[in-house]
């Protein structure tokens, strides 16, 4: 784990000291519930022994982990720093302003809101923040008050009506949208209309003119960007002019590449910072912080932002805010430009070694930290897929491809991320060698029978040792490149 800490001689002493206290935390928690700790110590055990391609996923360094553990934890503070609902909360304040500015450094954001305790409440904070200051704001107004317990009845519930009328235009779930983008099992999808603009047929690649053509049509009040599962760069630049002809709000969902733009890897065009009015993430995946949100805005949305609690969350998580400014002060190190970089790279070479050795990939390739496998050409489901490799101990989740004609739940597709076996320390020939892996797997699966004989879309067959094989092989290059090395429990 050669990524975590700046350099490999603290690395080391650094694990040493964890040993240490993970060892008598472990005691702790199985004094009182040892089946707890037990699970703990098998969660790193199993992480250590797969191969970790879940694009979404990271490993957090010792010192973000164990800033979560702590009294922190207890501290109830809602408001913001300095303006609390809460007495004591001198502590929260300080380290919530220290990740709310390292969060301004890192991404060169004017405002950050650090409290949002996931993605989907980061992008609810943002989509309220737009309905306050877009509806709301200019409602209050032209009433005449300044609060809303002020308006009549009335024009309370006309205005209710206006907020439940507003439009949202997202990528689609096919082509690689989220569901918080508007989508109905989702609240968003319940908040506002919803349309959505695909990628192109013939290539999978966004077609922008398609989106400025449904932009005019559809005139939304937000228009959404960003992805978990489009293996591409995205021209924010264009997409804020489309907004801007169409009079939307931009808001741009960086959560899978949040690290990306933290290391410079997504500048100028690529960068939605300076782009998008308003920026939500998640901060645990590519930018390798604690599970958590955080929401950047421009200066007109910066006060909406900041009411995200009580208008949306509880009370904020001092404890995760705290290790979200540990997390921000590891990206501001210089190294974390490299491990951007090296997690593109390791994507490209992931992309190739695949489509050397036969495997169809949605776009042709990568341009970011996703690969998206075509598993039909194996004969395969992504159910399928994603189980035999499971077995094998390469981890991956299936995923719908463009046009999917086996839906969300079977899907045709498996997504690969190199963030986390890149933390690990693996290269260019570490991930060429995960691509031989994988489609050794691939190729010698094949779907059973169903019980009319035709091919099933969860059950399926692999050679006879085929699992076991690949995972002594997966284990070969793990062993390189242990994961938390000198953290012994
Ligand atoms: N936005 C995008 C683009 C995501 O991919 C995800 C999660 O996968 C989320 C939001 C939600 O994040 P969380 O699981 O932290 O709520």
């Amino acid at each position: 784990m050669t990524d975590v800490t700046p350099t490999d001689a603290t690395a080391s002493s650094v694990a040493a000291t964890a040993s240490a206290a993970y060892r008598s935390a472990l005691q702790v928690i199985g004094a009182v519930e040892p089946r707890v700790a037990d699970a703990i110590g098998a969660e790193l055990a199993d992480q250590r022994a797969s191969l970790k391609l879940i694009a979404s996923e990271n490993y957090a360094s010792p010192a973000v982990l164990l800033t979560m553990g702590n009294w922190l934890s207890d501290k109830y503070a809602e408001g913001t720093v300095g303006h609390r609902f809460y007495a004591g909360c001198q502590n929260v304040d300080t380290v919530e302003a220290l990740a709310a500015e390292h969060a301004r450094e890192l991404f060169g954001a004017p405002h950050a809101y650090v409290q949002p305790h996931s993605g989907i409440d980061a992008n609810l904070v943002a989509f309220w923040a737009v309905l306050a200051s877009r509806v709301e704001a200019p409602a209050l107004e032209k009433a005449g008050v300044r609060h809303v317990n002020e308006l009549t009845d009335a024009d309370w519930a006309a205005l209710r009506r206006q907020l439940g009328d507003q439009r949202m235009l997202g990528m689609s779930l096919d082509a690689g949208g989220h569901l918080t983008h508007g989508f109905r099992p989702n609240i968003s999808g319940k908040m506002f209309e919803q349309s959505s603009y695909g990628t192109d047929p013939g290539s999978g690649l966004l077609d922008y003119d398609a989106v400025r053509e449904r932009a005019r049509e559809f005139r939304p009040l937000i228009l959404m960007a960003g992805y978990s599962a489009y293996p591409r760069r995205v021209d924010f630049a264009r997409m804020r002019e489309i907004a801007d002809e169409v009079g939307a709000t931009l808001v741009v969902d960086m959560a899978h590449f949040a690290g990306l733009v933290a290391g410079k890897v997504f500048a100028g065009d690529f960068d939605p910072v300076p782009h998008a009015h308003v920026v939500t993430t998640t901060t645990h995946k590519s930018l390798r912080g604690p599970r958590g949100g955080m929401v950047l805005a421009q200066p007109e949305f910066a006060d909406a932002v900041d009411r995200g609690c009580p208008m949306v969350l509880g009370g904020p998580l001092p404890h995760v805010m705290a290790a979200k400014a540990v997390a921000f002060a590891e990206a501001r190190q210089p190294a974390f430009a490299g491990y951007a970089q090296r997690i593109v790279d390791n994507a490209v070479s992931l992309a190739e070694g695949l489509t050397r050795r036969g495997a169809t990939l949605v776009t042709g390739g990568t341009d970011n930290h996703i690969v998206l496998v075509d598993v039909s050409g194996f004969g395969l489901t992504g159910r399928q897929a994603e189980s035999a490799l499971l077995d094998a101990g390469i981890v991956t989740n299936r995923n719908a491809v463009p046009a999917d004609p086996n839906g969300a739940w079977y899907t045709s597709g498996i997504r690969l991320g190199t963030p986390a076996l890149t933390t690990r320390g693996f290269g260019a020939d570490e991930f060429d060698r995960t691509a031989e892996l994988i489609v050794d797997v691939l190729s010698s699966t094949t779907p059973t029978a169903t019980r009319d004989g035709s091919p099933s879309k969860a059950k399926y067959a692999t050679a006879d040792g085929l699992a076991d094989r690949t995972r002594d092989a997966a284990a070969e290059v793990l062993d390189r490149h242990p994961l938390y090395p000198g953290l012994e429990l």
